[in-house]
């Protein structure tokens, strides 16, 4: 029988996901939170809600015991773990077990079998699924694993058993590189997931990353649901997923398809999994020889695509499957319908390498939902992206008949995905879905790397239009402001109330100076009546217009209507224009900064984080690009490293202490050249 009320231990947009899925069927929902996330959607989304502890994820959505007292006290039967988090311990499903809740998911004794990717390679090499060549032995010795990847050949990756997420990963490009690779692969792994033993594979040069959606019941019945192509890729993550996989024969897909079900069937696997494989390239684009990758034993984060070209709800499918009932249909039954695209849009700066960027929301923006896109959140305007989690702001689905309709929907819906408060990737999943390789489905897993001139270009400079624009914004602020002022003075006739430029100048004109990056650009704004005259480094135009009552703003410049969205915050002005966005720092000449000296001083955090490893002494001469500390933040490790030929002059933080955006790590001091 369907649950009647479940506990979801998660949180983000995975949780909100999960809740809209169980209220339709008519469960209700126990969300759990952390103290950072208090006032987040899905607790408000949610039936009711339990405080599981402090931020760090640590002390709050891993903390079993936590989450097992809010589903006791509020009576939940069954538990759904989202992805990450709980999602893969084998132990917490177990603990559910025991404390007579429904674990939503699979059997306890499937993800430890899947758990670690070396016993798994075993199980699925057993059952006849085909390998990438490689070692994932129980020895961990030194000189054998160098042995084995000598006789594996270079290019070799290393990856930690444990792994997932993309991290834990080493590839190594020549036998003499081979330890140091090993000794940092197993540190990461040790810190990241507790576990320091590693496998190796060879590593292929420009594979695809395909993945079958399989599904399983307690009746033993099991299916695939097609599969996803995932190759879009930076550092070993997914950026862009697809499905169906472009260029892939009906012949493949069936192998593929039953190769994983024969997997999910060779662990005894219930409910929803993902059997990954990567493909080397075959005739042509098309996807050639697969081999058994790992298996994800959760919901995937890229499942939307799967239901877009299903027409299934997965997350109805896990309900139902954990309630005991048989899967809603059988492999005949199944068809694929067009084409869907997913894009993850993270709080992340490209041009400083993808760096998480942190703090408030202040403007959100999104293209209208409806059967062709799907937005998948947990943030809302006015929602902070913190340090503590996982950066992801949203997922954009599209689906349409075929994949260049569905590529033309991506455009356009991400041209329309505006986010101020907080650096986004918006901009570059633009440029991706329209390079030459994407378009044409060209894919493996070095796209963007291959790419990259292309998809990290220098940001856009604004032109004439564009400072037309941020200026008018401005303009109309200072006629706001100026208005306000009258109206306070009582006088609407006052000297101090006009708007017509600077007061006591004698001529009648505003200089505005924006900044974007190095460049400055000035625009004099003269005023006449009704309009503004303006000097553009392009020459002189007339400008008038108005904000309408969307937020939105429309200037007339000379004879062209324009219509942009411009956030102002402080001295900043984001100006989205024609599916472009543009930072401009309005810039008071007579507030002149002092410049930081180049020559000495010190290293700050890019942001907050962790420090998990120094690797320079007090008094130490290093050379242009030594690593120096190794910051923990938002999952990932950050080096920072010297920034020319220098001595470090004294270390201000140790192993484990927690730094705060900004905040000194050390003192250095360059050498002249
Ligand atoms: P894969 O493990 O194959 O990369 P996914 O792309 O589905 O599969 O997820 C990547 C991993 O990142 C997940 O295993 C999950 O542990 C983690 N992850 C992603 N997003 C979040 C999130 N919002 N909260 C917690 N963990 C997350
Ligand atoms: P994770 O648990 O982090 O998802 P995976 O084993 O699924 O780890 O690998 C993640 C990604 O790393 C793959 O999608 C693929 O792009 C790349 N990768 C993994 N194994 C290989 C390999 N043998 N050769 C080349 N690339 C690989
Ligand atoms: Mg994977």
């Amino acid at each position: 029988m369907m649950f009647s009320k479940i506990l979801i231990a998660n949180r983000g947009e995975i949780a909100c996901r999960v809740i809209r899925t169980a209220q339709r069927l008519g469960v209700k929902c126990v969300a759990v939170y952390s103290e950072a996330d208090a006032g987040a959607l899905h607790v408000d989304l949610a039936d009711e809600a339990y405080c599981i502890g402090p931020a760090a994820a640590r002390d709050s959505y891993l903390r079993g015991e936590a989450i097992l007292e809010a589903a006791r006290k509020s009576g939940a039967e069954g538990v759904h773990p989202g992805y990450g988090f709980l999602s893969e311990n084998a132990d917490f499903a177990d603990a559910c077990a025991q404390a007579g809740l429904v674990f939503i998911g699979p059997p306890a004794a499937a993800i430890r079998a899947m758990g670690s990717k070396s016993a798994a390679k075993d199980i699925m090499g057993k059952a006849g699924v085909p390998l990438v060549p490689g070692y994932h032995g129980e020895s961990q010795e030194a000189a054998l694993l160098q042995r084995e990847a000598d006789r594996i050949g270079y290019p070799v990756l290393i990856k930690a058993s444990a792994g997932g997420g993309g991290k834990g990963m080493r590839i190594v490009d020549q036998a003499a590189d081979f330890a140091a690779a090993l000794a940092s692969c197993q540190r990461e792994s040790k810190a990241s997931f507790g576990d320091a033993r590693v496998l190796l594979e060879k590593y292929l040069t420009r594979p695809r990353h395909i993945e079958i959606q399989v599904f399983a019941d307690t009746q033993g019945n099991a299916l695939y649901l097609f599969e996803r192509d995932c190759s879009v890729q930076r550092r070993h993550q997914k950026v862009l997923e697809e499905a169906p996989a472009p260029l892939i024969s009906q012949a493949r897909r069936n192998s593929m398809g039953e190769a994983a079900v024969a997997a999910a069937k060779a662990i005894g696997y219930v409910g929803a999994g993902t059997v990954e494989f990567i493909a080397e390239p075959g005739e042509g684009k098309r996807a050639g020889t697969f081999y058994f990758m790992e298996m994800n034993t959760r919901l995937q984060v890229e499942h939307p695509v799967t239901e877009m070209i299903t027409g299934l709800d997965l997350v109805e499918w896990q309900l139902r499957v954990a309630a005991g009932e048989a899967l809603p249909r059988t492999q005949d039954e199944l068809t694929i319908n067009g084409h869907a695209l997913e894009a993850r849009i993270y709080a992340e700066d490209p041009a400083k390498n993808f760096l998480p960027s942190t703090g408030r929301i202040t403007h959100l923006a999104t293209p209208a939902e409806s059967r062709h896109v799907r937005i998948d959140t947990g943030v809302r305007a006015g929602d902070a992206i913190t340090p503590f989690y996982d950066p992801m702001i949203a997922k954009l689905i599209v689906w349409d008949a075929d994949r260049p309709a569905a590529l033309a929907r991506m455009r356009s819906a991400l041209a329309q995905f505006q986010v101020v408060g907080v650096t986004t990737n918006t901009e570059f999943l633009a440029r991706l879905v329209v390079c030459e390789a994407f378009a044409t489905a060209d894919l493996d897993t070095g796209l963007i790397e291959r790419n990259r001139a292309e998809l990290l270009p220098a940001p856009a400079l604004a032109g004439d239009e564009v400072l037309a624009l941020a200026a008018l914004a401005e303009l109309l602020a200072i006629e706001q402001r100026a208005q306000a002022r009258a109206a306070g003075s009582g006088d609407p006739c006052s000297p101090w109330g006009t708007s017509d430029g600077w007061r006591l100048n004698q001529d009648n004109h505003h200089i505005l100076v924006f900044r974007q990056g190095e460049r400055e650009q000035a625009v004099t704004a003269h005023y006449r009546p009704g309009r503004y005259e303006l000097e553009l480094p392009g020459g002189r135009q007339t400008l008038s217009g108005a904000w309408q009552k969307d937020g939105s703003l429309t200037a007339w410049l000379e004879d062209r209507v324009l219509q942009a969205n411009v956030v102002r915050s402080g001295t900043m002005l984001d100006v989205f224009f024609r599916g472009t966005r543009y930072r401009l720092e309005l810039h008071d000449p007579a507030l002149h900064e002092i410049e930081t000296d180049a020559h000495s001083g010190s290293l700050a955090a890019p942001m907050p984080g962790k420090v998990i490893a120094v690797l320079c002494t007090a008094g130490a001469k290093v050379a242009k690009g030594t690593p120096l500390i190794i910051l923990e933040a938002m999952k990932m490790e950050h080096t920072i490293i010297a920034p020319g030929r220098g001595t470090v002059k004294d270390i201000h933080y140790k192993v484990g202490e927690q730094v705060a955006e900004g905040a000194e790590l050390l003192g250095f001091e360059l050498e002249p050249d």
